[in-house]
């Protein structure tokens, strides 16, 4: 990790705080699994937030604020704005964070039945109907893919920050890290619905290595050809509409353009009923 060239108030190392929402951790963990780059960071810049990883709190404001998770709770509609405030440079890591995530999935439901199901006094859950991106409430200066993010783009967009560039993402497909690694390909070969034509890269084509399809977990590549993947789906793979829909429907399902293209499928899906 290179010295940096954010300028500071006080002329000290720029402070890092890291905060969660609505999500599972595992942004955050990558964070900590960085194991080689680590002890780095911690050289690099001042920790200043971060329960996950130590108790001392420094108070705001912070230079980088790393925000994982989706608004799900008025609460945290409340929190994110304080949060913006305090900080310089506002990322938003995972797809919770960028997309509203897997629990993004209760946008197209009943919220309050999905609440009676699982909660044995409801009362006492205080919920918003929707799981939004945290891009949906306040400005956000970059988002970071993926479920999780790769540690790799981590060190990257903290190192871009610390030097005042912009981070090196590529905005490319799954399918060239697939075909550059040399991978058989699961959509051709085995008739899986690989979502990795439209799907961004950045996980090394972790799926297809496995032989198991790509399910979008980095979200929509740049200008995405969404109708003619979902044609080849339904023409050579005998895929209905629903199957259509519920692929797009995953942990990226609110993101553009995988929604408008999910609500498209599913328009087809209700015509044939
Ligand atoms: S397996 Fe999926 S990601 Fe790999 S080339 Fe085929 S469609 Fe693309
Ligand atoms: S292949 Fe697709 S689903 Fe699998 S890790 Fe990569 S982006 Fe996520």
């Amino acid at each position: 990790m290179p010295a940096h060239n954010l300028p500071t108030n006080s002329g000290a190392k720029p402070t890092l705080a890291v905060f969660k929402f609505s999500s599972c951790d595992g942004c955050q963990l990558q964070l900590l699994n960085l194991e080689d780059e680590l002890l780095t960071l911690v050289g690099a810049v001042e920790i200043a937030y971060f329960l996950e990883a130590r108790r001392r709190v420094l108070p705001p404001p912070y230079d980088i604020g790393l925000v994982e998770g989706s608004i799900s709770t008025p609460e945290e509609e409340r929190r994110i704005r304080q949060v913006r405030r305090d900080c310089r440079y506002l990322v938003s890591i995972g797809a919770c964070a960028t997309s509203g995530g897997i629990q993004a999935l209760r946008n197209w439901a009943d919220v309050d039945e999905f609440i009676r199901c699982v909660y044995p006094s409801p009362e006492y859950i205080k919920s918003l109907e929707t799981a939004t991106p945290i891009a949906a409430h306040v400005f956000v200066d970059f988002e970071l893919r993926g479920c999780p993010v790769n540690a790799e783009q981590l060190v990257e967009l903290l190192s871009a920050l610390l030097l005042g560039r912009k981070p090196n993402i590529p905005t490319h497909s799954v399918c060239i890290e697939c075909k550059r690694r040399g991978y058989p390909c699961v959509l051709v070969t085995k008739g899986e619905p690989c979502l990795g034509p439209i799907t961004q890269a950045g996980c090394g084509a972790l799926c297809p290595r496995c032989e198991r399809a790509c399910y979008g977990c980095f979200g929509p590549m740049e200008q995405p050809n969404i109708r003619s993947l979902a044609n080849q789906l339904k023409n050579e793979q005998g895929r209905t509409n629903r199957e259509v829909k519920l692929a797009l429907r995953q942990f990226n399902g609110y993101m553009e353009p995988f929604k408008q293209a999910g609500d498209y499928y599913e328009r087809l899906e209700q015509k044939e009923t």
